[in-house]
């Protein structure tokens, strides 16, 4: 396991980096604001970028480069993959799994609705997965959803791209000898995210409730509030160990300590925030007066720079 957790630090490590300097090409905050859709440019970025193989225990890898982190676990069953990323990465998912197992393609879960964890899902599912999700994924995916902070609306999906099991608090599934956990959490990122876990290996996947060193999307559209992500947060730190490796929806493979700095770095900004908006201040005000500014450096380096943190947060105080 040390060796393991060496590995997931280095490579972390790289990942960031990595991570930084597409971020730069994947989304200049001003975009945001502006009239193009972020989301355009993370499905340009989705279909140049290379997918890369971590591999963390007990069967589990992670794959990165298309969208949010996606989980595969192998076994004598068959795969199981956690959200399916974006469908331009298609062959390059299919070929990174390829080199984890031959075995065939069972399962997907989605963590959440968001386009850059289930945009995949028609592909993944002709593939020869049964597709398991919250029943609001499924909802969220069945009809057209205006996401007005991204600028875009989604189409819904065909019906080979949605889950056809579904559930509201909680699923086990038997596979590859393991009793993998899924569980619901109340409105946070969305009103569809859901956790996934595998005892044997001690691997949590935490959607988009956690995004590692990086200041999270929070969809208002779809139900998500400041406070719903801090409450993830304590329930993600809660039902974990120091041992156990957490996956978050975005940014590097981590674990309690990092998911602890992000939690407190979320109770910090709400508390400046909630200050500058009682005392009157607007919103541009309020960005002017740079809340964030002890953390910009560590959590504003990738999808949301402090300025557009901050107007998703005075929105929820
Ligand atoms: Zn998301």
């Amino acid at each position: 396991m040390d060796i393991h957790q060496k590995d997931t630090v280095t490579r972390g490590h790289f990942l960031r980096s990595v991570g930084i300097l597409t971020a730069g090409i994947m989304f200049a905050p001003r975009e945001m604001f502006g009239q193009t859709s972020p989301v355009n440019t993370i499905i340009a970025a989705a279909a140049k970028d290379p997918i890369t193989v971590q591999a963390l225990r007990g069967n589990i890898h992670v794959l990165e480069g298309s969208g949010g982190n996606i989980a595969v676990f192998n076994g004598p069953d068959g795969m199981l993959m956690v959200d399916a990323g974006i469908s331009v990465s298609q062959k390059k998912i299919e070929s990174a799994m390829a080199g984890i197992s031959a075995a065939p393609l069972k399962y997907l879960i989605n963590t959440h609705w968001h386009f850059d964890h289930a945009d995949g899902n028609e592909w993944v599912h002709n593939a020869g997965a049964t597709i398991i999700a919250h029943e609001n994924t499924k909802e969220n995916l069945s009809k057209s959803i205006r996401v007005k902070d991204w600028n875009y609306t989604f189409k819904p999906h065909t019906k080979a791209g949605l889950p056809t099991v579904v559930f509201q608090n909680e699923h086990t599934l038997k596979f590859n000898g393991s009793q993998i956990q899924m569980q619901y959490y109340p409105p946070a990122h969305t009103d569809s995210d859901i956790s996934v876990y595998f005892p044997e290996a001690d691997v949590l996947h935490v959607a988009d409730t956690w995004w590692n060193s990086y200041y999270p999307f929070i969809d208002h559209d779809s139900g998500g509030t400041l406070n719903g992500m801090i409450s993830a947060c304590d329930h993600n730190l809660k039902v974990t160990t120091d041992k156990t490796i957490i996956i978050p929806g975005h940014g590097a493979v981590g674990n309690r300590t990092q998911l602890r700095e992000f939690r407190d770095m979320l109770l910090s900004i709400r508390e400046n925030v909630s200050k500058l908006k009682k005392a009157g201040r607007s919103l541009k005000d309020t960005i002017a007066a740079k809340p964030t500014k002890a953390f910009d450096a560590r959590f504003g380096n990738f999808v949301l720079d402090g300025a557009f943190f901050t107007k998703l947060v005075y929105a929820d105080v």
